[in-house]
């Protein structure tokens, strides 16, 4: 990943994606990951102030699928231990919301009105 262009590193991302994301990453302790290449080779990838691959775009300091799957992986492993903290709605979207909520009661009243239809009158009597 190193010093890469962020559209090198989404390009890396999006490979490792398709390669099997988490899948390909196996943890051999002390932040080393052995992930799997397209030809069966399996490289090493050091996880640590930035990821370092055996494989020859990570010797060049290019970004490689390998370091983004590993990258994945932290970010899952960071998704996990964060303790879910509720998002901020937007105005738009507390608006649609309150408009499905509205939608689910005006249905319920007319479920309501259709099934109890004889005390709607007993009340007028
Ligand atoms: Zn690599």
């Amino acid at each position: 990943m190193v010093t890469a262009s962020a559209a090198a590193n989404r390009r890396a991302i999006a490979k490792a994606q398709v390669r099997g994301g988490l899948k390909i990453v196996r943890e051999l302790g002390g932040g080393v990951y052995a992930v799997s290449g397209s030809m069966g080779t399996e490289y090493r990838v050091q996880d640590g102030a930035e990821l370092v691959c055996t494989c020859p775009a990570g010797q060049a300091a290019m970004p490689c699928y390998h370091s983004a799957a590993v990258w994945l992986r932290r970010v899952a492993q960071r998704a996990n231990a964060t303790p879910h903290t509720p998002t901020r709605e937007t105005a738009a979207q507390v608006r649609e919301r309150l408009r499905e909520e509205s939608r689910v009661n005006v249905a319920r009243w007319n479920d309501a009105d259709l099934d109890d239809a004889p005390s709607l009158y007993a009340a007028a009597v």
